[in-house]
């Protein structure tokens, strides 16, 4: 594999752009804002400027990971030549099902066709193409460049072949790839959001504060940040769409999103993207200390 198309140029499409460029692979980003695209590019070569502060990186691979990414906002042309696709839009079933059909018509034959989903049944997306056997999940972790973690998930139809493929090229990216069915969730998601959803239960329910909760977690079970801070991390909006997930796929109870949750996606407080969640960002400096607390 050699050419890798990344669709959607946010928090997690960037990170994947950065790692597949870094390890010498021809990127293309695409995605529906030309804004998006710029942000992303700025914020790939921050993180690059970073690695070779710290001395990570040689100086001649930030030019080359920088060069190894095109950008596009046609998807038609974005897939041309892709060997492996990687979708990283937005956590929407309905969205992800109308970009897999463009792809599947779009993409080689021979492509395979990855989703970055947190939580979205593979099987469902694959449903969609005429290769579900081609179609499988490869869940990297945020923040990309740094968290060593692939889930990859084989849905029903998911082949051996493209399973040992993509377990391989995860390999040869420097990450740990493990290797999961396609139950809501996966094993990630499955375990983290409940506890997710707890702390955030024990702050609406008056327990203790925010404060409180995330130093409990962190320095009681050594965690390097506490729930709250991570959900901020992560976004609200999405920590609330998987929890949906899991309540409608397993229709229990236990997974039911917390009110508070529930109430601050509604006001647009998504964490560090909008710059309030359970931790004030206002000042671009505090999210920026947060964020490079990974770099
Ligand atoms: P995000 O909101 O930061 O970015 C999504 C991007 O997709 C946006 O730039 C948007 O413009 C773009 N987009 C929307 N529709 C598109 C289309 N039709 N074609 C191309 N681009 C389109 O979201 P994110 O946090 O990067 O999450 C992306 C995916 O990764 C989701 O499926 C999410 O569940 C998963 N994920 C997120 C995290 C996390 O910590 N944020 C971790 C693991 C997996």
């Amino acid at each position: 594999m050699k050419n890798i198309t990344v669709i959607g140029a946010g928090t997690m499409g960037n990170g994947i752009a950065h790692v597949f460029a870094q390890n010498g692979f021809r990127v293309s980003l695409v995605d529906i804002s030309e804004n998006a695209l710029q942000k992303a590019l700025s914020s790939i070569e921050r993180n690059l400027e970073r690695l070779l502060a710290k001395e990570k990186i040689r100086p001649e691979t930030m030019k080359s990971t920088l060069q190894n990414i095109s950008t596009f906002t046609e998807i038609a042309k974005g897939v041309a030549e892709a060997d492996l696709v990687v979708e990283a839009a937005s956590e929407n079933l309905d969205l992800k099902k109308k970009i897999f059909s463009q792809i599947d018509e779009l993409a080689p034959a021979n492509a395979i066709l990855a989703t970055n989903t947190s939580s979205i049944s593979i099987t469902e997306i694959a449903s969609v193409t005429h290769r579900p056997d081609m179609v499988i999940g490869m869940h990297f972790m945020n923040p990309v460049p740094i968290m060593k973690l692939i889930e990859v998930i084989r849905g029903y139809s998911t082949s051996d072949e493209v399973t040992n493929k993509i377990m391989t090229l995860s390999k040869t990216l420097g990450k740990v790839p493990v290797e999961v069915n396609d139950y809501p969730g996966f094993v990630a998601n499955r375990i983290l959001m409940p506890m997710i959803n707890e702390a955030i239960y024990s702050l609406y329910e008056g327990v203790a504060g925010v404060y409180e909760i995330d130093t409990v977690m962190k320095l009681g079970m050594a965690h390097p940040m506490g729930p709250l801070q991570l959900a901020d991390f992560i976004g609200l909006d999405i920590c609330l769409s998987i929890l949906k997930v899991l309540f409608d796929g397993f229709g229990n109870p236990k997974y039911a999103p917390c009110p508070l949750l529930v109430n601050m996606v509604a006001a647009g407080k998504l964490g560090i993207k909008s710059g309030e969640g359970f931790y004030d960002y206002a000042e671009s400096k505090k999210a920026e200390k947060i964020s490079s607390q990974f770099v």
